[in-house]
């Protein structure tokens, strides 16, 4: 006797071989999908469906917020509330994404009700319908269902992909034409190859450099990628060694044009970004002119990512608001120089330099003439993102000195401006093996990975080897650090000279009354004008007693300070001005900033808003120039909160206090109005 097959069987021993899964190809071009869920599942999911052209209608009660974005923008439609089975309608398939396998299998139920195909991401066994790993090459398209293991299907996705890949190069070749037959038409490829380590060129960059014929080569493009071209593919050398061999820029143009009238792929592989400070334009020009179809794919750029790969961002918020790249190969007051130095000097912009390292001297002075502080901070990194990667970090007037004596050459990124200061050794080069042997952290405790300044040599000079542990820890101002991962082996980061700060950050704790706002105010009463930062809730908002003690504030301070209501500290910290600040104090800030976040609670979203903003005035604490003294309320008595937003409080500005404390040049305590210095 027959037995019907079970719809969907279970696997054991002795159960008959799965009924197969019939693959499908679907044309979801303007068909409406449901997705339900708001996770990053559905995120994914709706990733797909978009690229396929689906009408998307997610049903979630909370989205991810990049999903809200889509939503915001009309690039899907959304629900923002429970499923409900007419979701369904008008639907040819549904995706029951939600993390509830109650919800899931409700929408499964439903849509097998009503003949739509749904596919369950909780349960493969008990979904109608399952999501293959997918990739697309050029006309194809992989899809790979692997049993119930999603890994495995993912990797056999893409290593079909790479042998379409392959197999098309194979079938260009076979279609190359013989002696006197009918030419392949030629191509070029500007392809950025990115700074060093060949893992950061992009994908189409890797596909055009593996379909190439003919490769044409700079010296700062990732060669190691030249390791793996297949053996007929011809290169040819380019590069333009300063001061040395180079190959004229209209002969590079001629060779790409006539390997590319002969039938070629050509790519022309550069170092970076085609189009920063690398020619591109000049070669997609060529290649028009003679009529030869040329395409540019863009490459990261050194400006950006060699700074990051030792830790500096070109940005950072409360620190710097934009950056600007220039190249400095010739020197300030050059007839061929078209640089506004002394704009730069105002800009407050992060200055990124290329090809700088001959003049970084004639540079530097010339910045610091035209008004930019001496006591910038500054950093060279030589040979990003390769084993070579060097970093030296000094103050821009020690900058030039310190990049010779510790032997720096090109091809380096200069970066001058406060983010310099945020060097945290290197980072991980990508490509390199692990390291061997105990990591040494670049900082001045010699934990590896934790913050710490970058390494002070021993005296003025020299550097500290990555492998070591950095000489003497640097007394006081060095600057400081961020968490970064342990620098790379054999990677450098040297700090010729202790980086002393202008002006102390003073922390200035207590209990209510205790006397620490009016220890803070003494601490400054010599010094002339001060801004004081006020960060309560300004007077005149209904509560007669608070307006009182404002008042009683107001009328101890000098006149001659400003008082700034302000809850913009990170801004405060980072502004130029030169009058010292005090804060009184973080305790209302913070108070002040849970009300802005709706942190009360302790909802996620709201929670990550808060720890933004703290992060923001810590980095703005960490690099300010200014001589600053924040008062804050000392919470460690004991007291527990009756309420949990009490205790959420207390325990935000106990963590606000030790995070600013770990970054003050002085830390103050005050009890029953006697202040002592606890560090
Ligand atoms: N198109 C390239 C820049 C070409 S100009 C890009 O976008 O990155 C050459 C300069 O780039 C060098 O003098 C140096 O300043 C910088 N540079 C390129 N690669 C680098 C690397 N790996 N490390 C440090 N600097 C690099």
């Amino acid at each position: 006797m027959e037995t019907p097959p079970a719809p969907h069987p279970a696997p054991g021993p002795e159960a008959a071989a799965p009924i197969p899964i019939y693959p499908l190809s679907l044309r979801l071009d303007g068909r409406r999908v449901l997705v339900v869920g708001g996770g990053p599942v559905a995120l994914r999911r709706v990733a797909g469906l978009r690229a396929a052209g689906a009408q998307v209608v997610v049903v979630a009660p909370r989205l991810t917020p990049a999903l809200a974005d889509l939503a915001a923008r009309g690039l899907i439609t959304a629900r923002q509330r429970e499923y409900q089975p007419g979701d369904l309608d008008g639907a040819w398939l549904a995706l029951a994404c939600t993390d509830r396998p109650r919800v899931n299998e409700a929408v499964a139920a439903d849509a097998e009700r009503q003949h739509i195909w749904c596919a369950r991401a909780d349960d493969a066994a008990a979904s109608a319908a399952w999501v293959p790993a997918v990739g697309r090459t050029g006309p194809v398209t992989v899809a790979v269902n692997a049993g119930r293991d999603p890994r495995r299907a993912a990797e056999l996705r893409d290593r079909l992909v790479d042998t379409v890949d392959a197999e098309g190069r194979l079938a260009d070749k076979a279609a190359e034409p013989a002696a006197g037959g009918q030419q392949r038409t030629g191509r070029v490829s500007i392809v950025g190859g990115g700074p060093g380590d060949p893992g950061l060129i992009t994908v189409t960059g890797l596909r055009r450099l593996r379909a190439a014929d003919v490769v044409v080569t700079d010296r700062l493009a990732p060669l190691e990628l030249l390791e793996d071209l297949a053996p007929g593919v011809r290169v040819v050398d380019a590069a333009k060694v300063p001061g040395g061999p180079a190959m004229r820029q209209d002969h590079i143009n001629r060779a790409l044009v006539e390997h590319a009238r002969a039938g070629r792929a050509v790519v022309r592989l550069k170092g970076g970004d085609p189009f920063v400070f690398g020619r591109g334009r000049e070669e997609v020009e060529a290649c028009l002119a003679a009529g030869v179809p040329v395409e540019v794919v863009p490459g990261i750029t050194s400006a950006i990512s060699v700074p990051a790969a030792a830790g500096i961002p070109v940005t950072h918020r409360g620190v710097s608001q934009g950056f600007c790249v220039l190249a400095g190969h010739v020197r300030p007051g050059d007839s061929r120089s078209s640089v506004d130095w002394a704009a730069l000097a105002r800009s407050g912009m992060t200055l990124v330099l290329l090809m700088a390292v001959d003049h970084l001297a004639a540079i530097a002075g010339t910045l610091i003439s035209a008004g930019l502080p001496a006591a910038t901070a500054g950093a060279v990194v030589s040979d990003g993102w390769t084993r070579q990667q060097r970093v030296v970090a000094a103050p821009l007037a020690e900058l030039a000195d310190a990049v010779k004596l510790a032997g720096l050459t090109n091809p380096a990124v200069v970066v001058i401006g406060d983010v310099a200061q945020l060097t945290a050794g290197d980072l991980r080069v990508p490509g390199a093996p692990p390291s061997s042997g105990a990591p040494s952290s670049a900082g001045t405790g010699g934990i590896p990975g934790v913050r710490g300044g970058p390494a002070a040599s021993g005296g003025a000079g020299g550097e500290a080897s990555g492998g070591g542990t950095g000489g003497e820890a640097s007394s006081g101002g060095a600057a400081p650090a961020e968490q970064v991962p342990a620098p790379a082996p054999g990677a450098t980061v040297a700090s010729p000279s202790t980086h002393a700060r202008p002006a102390r950050r003073v922390l200035v704790l207590g209990g209510a009354r205790s006397g620490k706002s009016a220890a803070a105010e003494g601490m400054l009463a010599g010094d002339g004008p001060v801004d004081y930062v006020a960060t309560g809730t300004p007077p005149g908002s209904g509560d007669a007693e608070w307006d009182a003690r404002v008042a009683e504030h107001q009328r101890r301070r000098p006149p001659h300070w400003r008082t700034v209501e302000t809850m913009a500290l990170a801004e405060v910290l980072a502004a130029p001005a030169t009058a010292p600040v005090l804060v009184d104090c973080l305790t209302t800030w913070l108070a002040r900033v849970m009300d802005d976040c709706r942190a009360w609670d302790g909802e996620r979203d709201a929670t990550r808003a808060l720890a933004a903003r703290i992060d923001e005035i810590l980095g703005g604490w960490r690099l300010t120039r200014r001589h600053v003294i924040a008062v804050s309320s000392e919470i460690g008595s004991g007291v527990v909160p009756g309420t949990a937003s009490g205790r959420r409080f207390r325990d935000e500005l106990g963590q606000l206090n030790a995070r600013i404390a770990a970054d003050s040049d002085e830390v103050w305590l005050c009890t029953a109005g006697i202040a002592r210095r606890l560090r």
